[in-house]
């Protein structure tokens, strides 16, 4: 198991090194040493980030409308995108998994078709690209 510690270094529950891993290359922890990572962000503001999108968006995939319990980060962790729920949109697993890292905008084309509420997704895009320029 790997040692956790939070953004100011308050130990939490243990993880696995996967996990650890996975953490590390989405840039939202560093290793301080070969046994311990430290998160670069709250998990416990990101939980509550991550219920109040999915609630705004009852639930449901921005991207092709089916029921979504996942969020997807607009501007990407690994590209500095924040967990502010401006910068999140609810998205099934399917649509999570394949857009992957790839830009909100590439994905958009691919899903302008289905995208239920195109206007209100393309313009949360915009904005989520917006206030990432800004900060
Ligand atoms: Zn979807």
């Amino acid at each position: 198991m790997i040692n956790v510690l939070n953004i100011d270094g308050q130990p939490l529950t243990p993880c696995v090194l996967d996990r650890a891993w996975r953490e590390v290359n989405r840039a939202r922890a560093v290793w301080i040493d070969e046994e311990t990572i430290q998160l670069l962000y709250n998990p416990f503001l990101f939980r509550d980030y991550r219920k109040a999108a999915l609630k705004r968006d009852h639930y449901t995939c921005l991207w092709c409308g089916r029921p979504g319990k996942t969020v997807d980060h607009i501007i990407p962790s690994s590209k500095g995108g924040s967990d502010l729920p401006r910068n999140l949109i609810a998205a099934c697993m399917e649509c999570n998994t394949k857009r992957g890292s790839r830009s909100a905008f590439s994905y958009f084309r691919e899903k302008v078709y289905s995208a239920p509420h195109k206007i209100k997704l393309f313009y949360r895009i915009v904005k989520a690209n917006v206030h990432h320029q800004v900060n």
